[in-house]
């Protein structure tokens, strides 16, 4: 397969308590695009409701140490006690059938993708102002205290790495940022370095 027919990866990121998750569900049920998600690998216990093999894929520490020796992620990172991280063959697999690749991943993750995989969107979710991060990060009952203090500081500091992303999204209500997330990939899909070659080849050309 040719280079120019490799999908799109889409990173979205931001914060912890901005959202992600939400906007990321949001902009699946928009249905408008092939979009495929990645499912992450996670040794967090699972949350009531959660699915294994649909949200995460749920292992042990050991098993998740094991898949790091044997460099099975695209990235990976610890995260408030616990790791997450992508598994490397699906996104190799997705992106070489053409497919169009989302991960919804924290920041640290982030960019050791944009180290590895420069051509990827790279898109911030932020939250529309700073009282509505912390009433998000309260509201998360399932979690004591302690946990949503971890979070809200390492919040602040991820929100200084905004500046290392393609693309900025206020989470101002999900709808909102699910279409704008929309368009940044309808955009990215005419750039012209990512168009040319199939353009030129279509009109029998040759690319200069
Ligand atoms: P939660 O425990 O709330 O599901 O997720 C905690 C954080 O981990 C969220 O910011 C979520 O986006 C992030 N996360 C989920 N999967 C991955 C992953 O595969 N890699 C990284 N680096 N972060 C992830």
């Amino acid at each position: 397969m040719k280079l120019n027919e490799r999908g799109l990866l889409i990173v979205i990121s931001g914060p912890s308590g901005v959202g992600k998750g939400t906007v990321r569900k949001a902009l699946f049920e928009l249905g408008k695009h092939n979009l495929e998600y990645s499912v992450s690998m996670t040794t967090r216990p699972p949350r009531e409701g959660e699915k294994d093999g649909v949200d995460y894929y749920f292992v042990s520490r050991e098993e998740f140490e094991q898949r790091i020796k044997e460099g099975k992620f695209l990235e990976y990172a610890e995260f408030v006690g616990n790791y997450y991280g992508t598994p490397l063959d699906y996104v190799e697999e997705s992106l070489a059938k053409g497919k169009e690749v989302v991960l919804e991943i924290e920041v640290q993750g982030a960019l050791q993708v944009r180290e590895k995989m420069p051509d990827a969107v790279f898109i911030f979710i932020a939250p529309p102002s700073r009282q509505a991060l912390r009433e998000r990060l309260m509201k998360r009952a399932t979690e004591p205290e302690e946990v949503i203090n971890q979070r809200m500081e390492k919040a602040e500091r991820e929100i200084h790495m905004a500046y290392k992303y393609d693309y900025i999204v206020v989470n101002d209500t999900v709808e909102n940022a699910a279409d704008r997330i929309m368009a940044i990939i309808r955009a990215e899909h005419a750039r012209t370095e990512r168009t040319i070659q199939k353009y030129m080849k279509m009109l029998e050309l040759e690319v200069e």
